[in-house]
């Protein structure tokens, strides 16, 4: 292909999160002679603010960019995370931890869960949690990141962060300007279609300034300005089976304490739920509830009363409508962020499918012909990641045993995609889980989720019975005491910040 049919503009609009991870992404891959990155964005939006949770995939995203994990989290006021806390969900008064890595080790070639179900189906076993080093240490207030000690749980250590939204989009935008991409302030006012074939031409910026471009990434956030706004692109609702919409957003100042817990915490409410994100300067709070069923005014008062310490700002209230754009990728525009699709922040999959999207951009990264197949497959890889997430948030809803309020009597009695409903008809029949192809959560993942949201599986795999019963019992217990030694060994998250990347 001759380099005359190069992308020679890619234009963001946009400096969310999306639009700036997006943009670091391109400067350090493209270099800066590849072709002309522009961001615009607006001071007078603003940006969402919210997106402090991650999971663990994260840290790809910052080898690419060949960040220094201990500047990142110092310059983000960041901590870390070794799973989510579950409060409430399955009934009041209970709670699990959903763990970043596995629960004990297969043995002979079975998944060790079977064997835990056998033992735990007669009472003669801990939780589940007992067994993850990440729920474990999570508990504890402890954390370290992997080290090379052979067969140890300790080197197999898997984390993500909690971080500053804001700091981590500044971070990014200084990254993404050191590298050479071109950043304007100021407000998109209108957008002109070729007349030719609808593709986008130019945008014109309220200075009166008219910026072309070949490739325009509409971060725009929910406005989705180029992808709906300009493009029509259309939408699927799927509020009737995720009904929360609205989120109120306050940060407030931790309370003292020796311990800073290194998992982002859910706490399951009347409808709805709170989230808890711990950061070296202050607590992340939000109340991510259902419009029909609760009023902004209640929302904020449940939320206040919630928190731990003196707020810092106003709430700041956030609207979506569940679901995901009909085409990410329409003509010579790309949507990346919350202007693509949004599902619910209750198991951080945010920032995740920001990541995901770049990845595929990357993978069919277009010429100015722009290949429709490029575009289709791009489509239909995107919309299948989100409804795997989708799928996953719906089932801490459906699983649960609250019958407490209308919300709870909703979700209980709402029809699911028949996907997750066979999902969990398999592992109540005889524990089994598999992973579909591209599907982000693995088995760990559902198997927390399941047990930990009150499924309780009739049988489980028939080959566990080859193993006498007294020798699973000592090997569950070898596990369960190296898991508990292991965490004995390791810091405390305070005195791993402290030492290695205090703010
Ligand atoms: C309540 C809530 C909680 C969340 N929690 C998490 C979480 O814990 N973990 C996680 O991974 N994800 C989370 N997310 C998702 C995460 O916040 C977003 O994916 C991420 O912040 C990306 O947002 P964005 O950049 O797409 O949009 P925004 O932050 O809204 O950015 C939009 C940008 O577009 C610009 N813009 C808009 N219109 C114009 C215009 N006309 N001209 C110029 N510029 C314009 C704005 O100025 C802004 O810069 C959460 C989302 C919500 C709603």
């Amino acid at each position: 292909m001759s380099r005359e049919n190069t992308i020679k503009k890619v234009v963001i609009v946009g400096g969310g999160t999306a639009g700036w991870m997006t943009a670091a992404t391109m400067a350090k891959i493209l270099g800066r002679d590849y072709c002309d990155i522009r961001l615009i964005e607006s001071d007078q939006i603003g940006t969402v603010s919210v997106g402090e949770a991650t999971i663990p995939q994260i840290s790809l995203f910052n080898k690419i960019l060949g960040i220094d994990e201990n500047d990142f989290v110092k310059k983000t006021k960041g901590t870390f995370k070794l799973g989510i806390e579950f409060v409430d969900w399955t009934k009041k008064g209970g709670g699990y931890i959903h763990p970043f890595g596995d629960h004990g080790t297969n043995m002979d070639a079975i998944r060790f869960h079977h064997h835990w179900l056998k033992m735990h189906q007669q009472g003669k076993v801990p939780d589940l949690e007992e067994y993850s080093l990440a729920a474990v240490a999570a508990r504890q207030g402890k954390f370290m990141r992997p080290e090379n000690r052979g067969n140890s749980p300790l080197s197999q250590i898997n984390y993500a962060f909690h971080f500053d939204a804001t700091l981590y989009a500044d971070y990014l935008r200084d990254y993404s300007i050191e590298r050479g991409v071109n950043r304007t302030e100021g407000k998109v006012v209108d957008v002109s279609l070729r007349e030719s074939d609808g593709y986008i031409d130019s945008l014109l910026l309220a200075s009166g300034e008219r910026v072309a471009g070949d490739l325009f990434i509409d971060c725009t956030g929910f406005k989705a300005l180029l992808i709906e706004g300009a493009l029509k692109t259309g939408f699927i609702d799927w509020s009737d089976v995720l009904p929360c919409d609205t989120a109120v957003a306050m940060p407030c100042m931790a309370k003292e304490s020796d311990v800073l817990y290194p998992y982002t915490q859910a706490k399951a409410q009347k409808a709805g739920w709170i989230w808890r994100i711990p950061l070296q300067h202050r607590v992340g709070n939000g109340y991510v509830y259902p419009s029909k069923y609760v009023s902004d005014d209640e929302a904020v008062k449940i939320l206040t009363e919630e928190m731990e310490g003196e707020p810092i700002g106003e709430p700041n209230f956030l609207r979506w409508k569940t679901g995901v754009r009909k085409k990410g990728w329409n003509k010579n525009c790309i949507a990346i962020g919350l202007s693509a699709g949004f599902v619910e922040p209750l198991e951080s999959t945010g920032l995740h499918l920001i990541q995901g999207a770049i990845s595929k951009l990357m993978g069919f990264f277009p010429h100015q012909g722009f290949d429709q197949i490029d575009i289709d497959t791009y489509n239909a890889q995107s919309k299948k990641e989100l409804e795997y997430i989708r799928d996953f948030i719906i089932l801490h809803y459906k699983a649960t045993d609250r019958d407490d309020s209308e919300f709870w009597r909703y979700c209980q009695a709402m029809d699911i995609p028949e996907r997750l409903q066979a999902k969990m008809d398999l592992y109540q029949s005889n524990g089994r889980i598999f992973r579909e192809d591209t599907e982000l959560f693995n088995e760990t993942s559902w198997l927390a989720v399941m047990h930990g949201q009150g499924l309780n599986p009739s049988g489980y795999h028939p080959l566990v019975d080859i193993l006498p019963e007294d020798e699973i019992a000592r090997r569950l217990d070898h596990i369960h005491a190296v898991i508990q030694k292991s965490v004995e060994t390791m810091p405390t998250q305070k005195d791993f910040i402290a030492k290695n990347c205090q703010a």
